[in-house]
């Protein structure tokens, strides 16, 4: 039985499907998951650090709601999301006799969730998956919307597919244990979001925000712009906001900067930008700007905006002779705005 304080979102893409977000409900993972499908043989999929804190929550649920349930465990960590490690779940589900009518659960962050929703859409061509999120990015951002893959030694995210799961559990008080790096990476989409959407700015203002409330609207938002654009032709280009010139300073950092703070930086030039083309008023530039160094503290960017125009010409959400960026014109109002490439330095200087 779902309880009053958790909260149902549906989804309706290519698959319909539910997001759970409640406070303490990982308990009950065994049981939202019998809703959805019979007593079958689950795959959890989970890294060695979630291993330790919750597997055996899911586990004794699962088992209690007559699953019964085999495990693999990767070394935590963006370096474990590759080939190699696919090819080693896929090869674990085959050798565990996993049937389409089986299950996988990927437990942990986006990195278990990208490479366990991939090996499900891909292992006997497809196999439910039910993604139960433990960090902040991964219950507001890359559980949600069917973005499944893995890294190539040439870059990030490359191998993929879209694939949405059957369910998804998002367990807020879960977070408590994440370290403080890991939560504020979460924090650089939230100010995305948060630019995206009035009630997420307002709820996120607030000093002593309510995280559930905060992970909910997160969700809600994403939900919304996937039902409208599963495959990203149009509106999902919006959830780019702030990531074209985030992606430039992870990958000139060497991916010593995290992604979370690279974002913050990313909205401090496209926000810094919006105000000097007079897309956003001084008012609204002085909350946003608030906001953005409530998140990122004293940190800056440390390269030339040049520099980060070459480096963003290679980005993949390039197209011919143009790339899209998401201006701010308000808080609650981006758009895409087309830039020619050639264009890009003067346009952002
Ligand atoms: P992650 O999965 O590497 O997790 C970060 C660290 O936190 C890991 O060491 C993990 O073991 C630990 N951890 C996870 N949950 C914990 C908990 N509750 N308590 C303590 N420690 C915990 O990183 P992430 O930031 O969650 O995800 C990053 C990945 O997500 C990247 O690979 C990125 O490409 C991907 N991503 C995907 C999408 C999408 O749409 N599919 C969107 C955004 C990001």
């Amino acid at each position: 039985m779902i309880d009053n304080a958790t909260k149902k979102i549906k989804v309706s893409a290519s698959k319909d499907y539910d997001i759970l977000v409640g406070q303490d409900i990982l308990k009950n993972s065994g049981e939202f998951i019998s809703n959805i499908t019979k007593k079958c043989k689950v795959a959890l999929i989970t890294d060695d650090i979630v291993e330790n804190l919750y597997a055996k929550t899911v586990i004794s649920s699962l088992e209690e709601n007559g699953f019964s349930v085999v495990k693999f465990v990767f070394n935590n960590g963006e370096k474990s999301k590759n080939l190699t490690t696919y090819a080693r779940i896929v090869n674990f589900l085959a050798k565990n006799g996993l049937t389409r009518t089986d299950l996988v659960v990927a437990l942990g962050g986006g990195v278990v969730g990208d490479i366990a929703g991939f090996a499900s859409s891909t292992y006997l061509r497809g196999i439910k998956c039910v993604q139960i999120p433990t960090t902040l990015l991964s219950q507001i951002d890359s559980s949600v919307g069917g973005k499944t893959g893995v890294d190539l030694t040439s870059g990030k995210n490359l191998v993929g597919t879209f694939f949405q799961p059957s369910l998804v559990i998002c367990d807020t008080k879960i977070l408590a244990t994440l370290p403080n790096q890991v939560f504020d990476c979460g924090l650089g989409e939230v100010l995305k979001y948060a630019l995206l959407d009035k009630e997420i700015f307002d709820c996120f203002n607030k000093e002593n925000y309510d995280i559930t409330n905060l992970v909910y609207l997160c969700i809600k938002y994403k939900k919304d712009i996937v039902e409208k654009d599963e495959f990203e032709s149009g509106a999902r280009k919006l959830l780019n906001l702030g990531h074209t010139m985030a992606h430039a300073i992870e990958k000139l950092s060497k991916y010593t900067i995290t992604h979370g703070v690279a974002v913050g930086l990313g909205l401090k030039i496209i926000v810094d930008n919006s105000l000097k083309h007079g897309y956003l008023t001084e008012k609204e530039y002085s909350m946003i700007l608030n906001m953005i160094l409530r998140v990122l503290g004293d940190t800056e960017c440390d390269y030339s905006i040049k520099k980060l125009c070459k480096s963003s010409l290679s980005d993949k959400k390039r197209s011919g002779n143009t790339i899209t960026l998401v201006m701010v014109y308000g808080i609650g109002d981006c758009r895409l705005v087309k830039v020619d490439i050639n264009e890009l330095w003067g346009y952002l200087t």
